[in-house]
């Protein structure tokens, strides 16, 4: 593994906190995502950390709402999913698409049958790797939702 800084690092360390906004005191990272003041010990939160305690407040929520609630951008949302550091749980009406077959996915860019055959070509990064959902897209989509997101099973 090399340590050359992934994609989705770079994205968030452009909005990753650097001093404490309530006092200007150091910040010390305690958890992904969660950095706490060295003064006044406050946390703030980095993309990562605002989106994980959204959900964790507010469990499952289509992503365009959690990018108006939190501010994160939907690719950075986007992003974090494609990296596995946030999951679509099961029974989600919408979930990622393998980049090779085009399968439903929980997270990550590829499913586990493509990847092993772009990881042994030294392709992809290990992190990237996916899970299917174990339930097939529910279909009572929103119709405000769509073509918001990459639906599964759209019918055209
Ligand atoms: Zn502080
Ligand atoms: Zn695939």
């Amino acid at each position: 593994m090399s340590n050359i800084p992934s994609r989705l690092e770079q994205v968030l360390s452009l909005n990753k906190p650097i001093k404490c906004p309530y006092c200007g005191g150091k910040l010390f990272q305690e958890a992904t995502g969660y950095f706490r003041c060295h003064d006044c010990n406050e946390v703030t939160l980095d993309d990562y950390g605002k989106v994980r305690e959204f959900l964790e407040q507010n469990g499952p929520t289509p992503y365009p709402v959690i990018s108006n609630v939190t501010g994160v951008k939907m690719s950075t949302i986007t992003m974090l999913l494609e990296h596995g550091k946030l999951e679509i749980p099961n029974g989600s009406s919408y979930y990622l698409q393998c980049k090779s077959c085009g399968c439903s996915l929980r997270y990550g860019q590829y499913c586990s049958s493509c990847a092993k055959d772009a990881f042994n070509r030294n392709m992809i990064n290990v992190e990237v790797i996916g899970q299917k959902p174990s339930q097939p897209p529910k279909t009572d989509l929103n119709p405000e939702m769509k073509g918001k997101m990459h639906y599964i099973g759209k019918r055209r």
